[in-house]
């Protein structure tokens, strides 16, 4: 699933790719993605030119000059693949931009779970976003006030995204194990220095994956991971088999020896 770094890849690559350029053409090629993107947005996006592409949380915010927004969210499978309007269309073509020059970004997705939303200017409604966990106006004592209120256990909350924007689930039990803390403890209860050393796991964990988000698409587990999908493994920091729970209906991998409630 693509995550906060492979998302951020994913935004950059296309920035790259489009900013500055005017959309030739677009086509929706799946009913699913018709329904969010349908023939009267389309018609108004063709000729637009890309002012910039930026994320917030794991969105995508392709800004046109009109003023208008697409909204983009790769959900469980979704990614962008670049080439050229003389290539073969790639498997699981959802949408598909062409820009100047020959040039094509396809946005594919096997699931078709994807969405893209037109927002005319000033229509672009409020994502929710808590902030982002690498902004570096974010201190841990923020962080401890925002979780106050939060009394479940921490792993769950750090996946609610008005809580802190783009973290998912790898990157919440990786921070977790950084951090030392049980994925179970108490948000609400979590002291001072917890919370700093739960935030500094958070960056940490978000820096490796930047480092590898770009081999995100030839297998996950090449991204060296301290417990996701590590079940009976050894804990790398004190040898104990990690053992793998359900939270909220989502895997969690944890070490039951050095995370502690
Ligand atoms: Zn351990």
């Amino acid at each position: 699933m693509p995550e906060l770094p492979e998302v951020e890849f994913a935004v950059r690559r296309f920035r790259r790719a489009a900013r500055g350029q005017v959309v030739r053409a677009l086509e929706v090629l799946h009913p699913a993605q018709r329904r969010t993107l349908p023939p009267q947005a389309v018609r108004r996006v063709i000729g637009q030119r890309i002012i910039d592409v930026e994320r917030r949380g794991k969105h995508q915010l392709i800004h046109l000059d009109d003023g208008a927004t697409l909204l983009v969210h790769f959900r469980l499978n979704g990614d962008w693949v670049h080439g050229r309007t003389s290539d073969a269309l790639p498997e699981h073509t959802r949408v598909l931009f062409t820009l100047a020059g020959g040039r094509r970004v396809a946005l594919t997705d096997s699931r078709a779970l994807c969405t893209i939303v037109r927002h005319a200017a000033g229509r672009l409604p409020d994502l929710r976003l808590g902030p982002e966990p690498e902004d570096p106006r974010l201190t841990a004592t923020d962080l401890r006030a925002r979780l106050a209120a939060r009394h479940g256990p921490i792993k769950p909350v750090l996946l609610d995204q008005s809580l802190l924007a783009g973290v998912g689930n790898i990157y919440a039990g990786e921070a977790c194990w950084h951090a030392r803390i049980h994925p179970a403890a108490r948000a609400s209860g979590l002291t001072a220095p917890r919370v700093a050393r739960l935030l500094a796991g958070l960056r940490t964990t978000l820096a490796d994956g930047h480092r590898n988000a770009g081999r995100y698409h030839r297998g996950e587990r090449q991204i060296p991971f301290e417990v996701y999908d590590r079940e009976g493994e050894p804990c790398t920091r004190c040898g104990a088999r990690i053992r793998r729970i359900e939270q909220a209906g989502r895997g969690t991998w944890f070490c039951p020896r050095c995370q502690r409630t």
